[in-house]
């Protein structure tokens, strides 16, 4: 029970999507004291990571630093890694830092809490599969783009040179990976310039895999009928019912034995909660590794945690599945969060979460979006064009608002409008 007379110690854990929007809107409101902790320095909004992983956007323009970011909305920021929950102390110990050369930066550290929001996330499974750890990246934190990033320049500068097609294998037809596949085609443009002009030949071959017999399952087949339609316009290949066994070093296998030729390969396949969840404390996890919660977001084994975002496990009313692991949701449950914390913080009852599904939006690049919107409640249409890339783009508009507020937000997106970082096709530098 959080002790009505003291308690106003609220410590976030995670400064993602949903962790930061929730510490932005909460910090000061009836008192609230907000601690966020993060184990980077910056925050840069998962979303886009495949844009900054493509070249085609400046990630560096676009990380915002989370000791700015304290002090301008008014909450404590603690850097480090989470490492556990004293549930009965009330308390979460972070990792020890050190420097690159192995020196201590800061000891082990304990933060007390009143009442703790777990925001920590997930990453991307890789279901036992050989070679994912040494030969794939995977799209989970800011330096898996930059690897990515480094990696897709120096195949494509050979490509140029040799005039032989660089060749980037996808493994995964979800938003990641047909998004990335999108941009990928974006960033080639740049490598066809010479003298200004485009050449017309093909310098990158893009193929996506995937395990079913469709792509992007889950989708409707009218959506996908676009998707597909969209990827074909890209010269983008899809190769469904493709089982992946082994991630060579250079090349894809499947378990029929097929190969698919990878300078760079990407996984792309799927969602789970980020592993330190099982060790935090003695949560309740679903088979994805996520913490188990009640309509409310609280955790089924402590009544003074929530858990959010990613690392939430919490099926709604009426349905038989979790809701599913994206940044909509987040920023619903951090609106939510921020409404009724300091009710809990008073000891007053709350009106359990509901979320509306605004519908699934693919950003395709030059390709256009297309997608699916609408109030979640049957009315729901078939949009792409230039309203699908409003729509597409006002998740993020709305995530610079609540995290920077309605001002320093609104000239942040002029900012990023004007950028020179969005005008050419490619970034191939920090
Ligand atoms: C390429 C890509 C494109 C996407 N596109 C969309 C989209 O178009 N629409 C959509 O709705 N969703 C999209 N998503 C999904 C969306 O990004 C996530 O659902 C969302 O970011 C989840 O928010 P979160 O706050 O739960 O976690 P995250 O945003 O992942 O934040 C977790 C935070 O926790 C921190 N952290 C993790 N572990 C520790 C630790 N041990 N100690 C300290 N800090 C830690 C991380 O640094 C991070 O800041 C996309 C995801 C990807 C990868």
């Amino acid at each position: 029970m959080v002790d009505r007379a003291t308690g106003r110690r609220v410590l976030i854990l995670g400064g993602g999507a949903g962790g930061l929007e929730l510490a932005s809107q909460l910090a000061g409101r009836d008192g609230v004291e907000v601690t966020l902790v993060d184990r980077e320095m910056t925050h840069l909004w998962k979303p886009r990571l495949h844009e900054f992983a493509a070249g085609t956007v400046s990630s560096t323009l676009a990380e915002i630093s989370f000791y700015m970011l304290a002090r301008m909305r008014g909450f404590h920021f603690e850097q480090g890694e989470v490492r556990a929950v004293d549930r009965t102390g009330g308390r979460v110990e972070l990792a020890p830092m050190h420097d690159e050369e192995g020196r201590e930066l800061a000891p082990a550290r304990f933060l007390a809490y009143d009442l703790l929001v777990v925001a920590l996330g997930g990453v991307t499974p890789d279901f036992g599969t050989e070679g994912v750890a040494e030969n794939a990246v995977r799209l989970d934190r800011p330096e898996d783009a930059e690897d990515f990033r480094t990696r897709f320049a120096g195949v494509m500068i050979r490509a140029r040179a040799s005039g032989m097609p660089a060749e980037v294998v996808i493994v995964g037809s979800g938003a990641t990976g047909t998004e990335l596949a999108a941009h990928l085609r974006n960033s080639e443009t740049g490598f066809l310039l010479r003298g200004g002009k485009a050449k017309a030949e093909r310098l990158l071959g893009i193929t996506i895999l995937e395990s079913a017999d469709v792509i992007m399952p889950g989708i409707d087949d009218a959506l996908r009928a676009k998707l597909v339609e969209r990827l074909k316009d890209l010269d983008v290949k899809t190769v469904t019912d493709a089982k992946v066994a082994e991630i060579e070093p250079n090349a894809v296998r499947s378990v029929s034995g097929e190969r698919w030729p990878a300078d760079v390969a990407v996984w792309a396949a799927g969602l789970i909660g980020q592993p330190v969840l099982k060790r935090l404390a003695d949560f309740e996890l679903d088979d994805k590794g996520r913490i188990r919660v009640d309509r409310t977001l609280r955790a089924t084994v402590d009544e003074r945690i929530y858990v959010m975002g990613d690392a939430a496990s919490m099926v709604p009313k009426g349905s038989e599945k979790p809701l599913p692991p994206t940044a909509q949701v987040a920023s619903q449950q951090a609106d939510y969060l921020a409404e009724t914390i300091p009710l809990l913080l008073k000891g007053q009852p709350v009106e359990p979460f509901e979320y509306r599904d605004r519908g699934r939006l693919v950003q395709l690049g030059r390709a256009g979006t297309v997608g699916r919107i609408g109030s979640g409640h049957g009315d729901d249409f078939l949009i792409h064009g230039q309203f699908a890339t409003a729509a597409y783009n006002a998740l993020q508009r709305q995530h610079q608002w609540k995290v920077l507020g309605r001002l320093r937000g609104t000239v942040a997106i002029f900012a990023d409008m004007l950028s020179p970082a969005k005008g050419p096709a490619l970034k191939l530098h920090g």
